[in-house]
């Protein structure tokens, strides 16, 4: 079945993609939230096991971080290989955000918390099997869903599955956010580290030199750290969060602030992680403790990322949907999936903006070329 063909039968399946979409973003799922982690996941579950009776699903628990969901479907084709769909079901909103950013329909945008980050793309990528089903289309390889429940706190427990999935897979589409529409060929690698200073509290006002300052300690790393922002390179290091200090009048015997730290290239992490590591005190009765690390490495744009990308675009365009690209600094379970050696394609969600906003929505005009588009892949690849 061509493009233009599924378009015609998505579009006609438009208002029930809807409603799947906003049955899932009304059941509030922040991460670490087992409890609304688990109960979205049963619904993914009911929803594909009403489709086939074949389909499979498995839950692996995450301990007190709720569970992740594995579902595995055409498997009668598991010699012919494999395609690995990757998504997560976990938000960035708090449980009530739904409350600040009421689940609704404004001028074409449906509005949501975890809509365009990225509940829809599970609902769309549901449908998709649905139509598989019922048009009797057979993708060529064996697809599974891995829908993780930490990817927002940077998978402590889903990097092990995503990377045993992606091993034995032939290629990967990451279902996350789109860049306005465009798809992302290459993701920035992710650091996160805590810098903490111990010093010596005294009182301020009788005998402050006694006292060692945590927070002037701090106030003199910072700028070393800000030193490695090397915009040539892409490399980008930012304390985010500081604090410290107990009262207005004692020398603070504590102070720590978070690192955010970005770049394209491993080589790069390595050098900005030995210069992290090389920061000492200047004042030597003050102790600096580095906590943290690399956490995703980059997503690079090499050959096999590009050759994914021009066959997406070549599916698109016989819908007349123009599909582009881009390389962004946010990173996603994909990157861990790249580094593998694995083509991926990342960011094929539905356009939209405000993710971890709560102004978050989609275009609803662009749900059903979306599915389309991914259907395609499914059955191309
Ligand atoms: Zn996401």
């Amino acid at each position: 079945m061509n493009g233009k063909e599924l378009l015609e039968i998505f579009e006609a399946r438009k208002a029930r993609m809807i409603d799947s979409i906003i049955e899932l973003v009304e059941i509030e799922s922040p991460s670490r939230d087992a409890a609304g982690i688990s109960e979205v996941a049963g619904k993914i579950e009911t929803l594909v096991h009403d489709i086939s009776p074949e389909f499979k699903s498995e839950r692996i628990s995450a301990g007190e971080l709720g569970g992740h969901l594995l579902i595995r479907v055409f498997g009668e084709k598991a010699d012919a290989g494999k395609l690995l769909i990757l998504g997560h079901i976990d938000t960035v909103h708090p449980r009530g955000s739904k409350e600040k950013n009421p689940t609704r329909i404004e001028n074409g945008r449906l509005f949501g918390g975890g809509t365009f980050d990225m509940k829809a793309n599970i609902a769309v990528v549901i449908e998709i099997l649905r139509v598989f089903i019922e048009q009797n289309l057979l993708p060529r390889k064996t697809i599974t869903l891995l829908l993780s429940c930490d990817e927002e706190i940077g998978s402590p427990t889903g990097r092990e599955i995503v990377e045993r999935e992606a091993g034995s897979s032939d290629a990967c589409l990451v279902c996350e956010p789109s860049a306005d529409g465009k798809v992302k060929t290459g993701r920035k690698g992710t650091g996160m580290y805590r810098l903490k200073a111990h010093g010596i509290p005294s009182h301020a006002g009788l005998e402050p030199e006694k006292g060692a300052s945590a927070i002037l300690e701090l106030a003199r790393q910072i700028p070393l750290v800000h030193d490695l922002n090397d915009a040539e390179t892409g490399t980008t290091a930012n304390v985010c969060t500081i604090r410290g200090g107990t009262t207005s009048n004692v020398i603070p015997e504590f102070a720590e602030c978070e690192i955010d730290v970005r770049f394209s290239k491993l080589s790069e992490a390595e050098k900005i992680s030995d210069a992290i590591a090389r920061l000492r005190s200047f004042d030597d009765r003050v102790a600096l403790e580095i906590i943290g690390g690399i956490n995703r490495p980059p997503l690079e744009r090499t050959e096999k990322v590009v050759e994914l990308f021009r066959k997406a675009r070549k599916l698109a365009a016989e819908f007349d949907y123009d599909l582009e690209e881009t390389q962004v600094g946010g990173a996603s379970d994909g990157n861990f999936v790249g580094a593998l050696g694995v083509p991926v394609l990342d960011g094929l969600g539905i356009r939209g903006s405000g993710a971890h906003t709560l102004n978050e929505f989609i275009y609803t005009d662009d749900i059903a070329k979306r599915a389309t588009l991914i259907a395609r892949l499914l059955l191309e690849l």
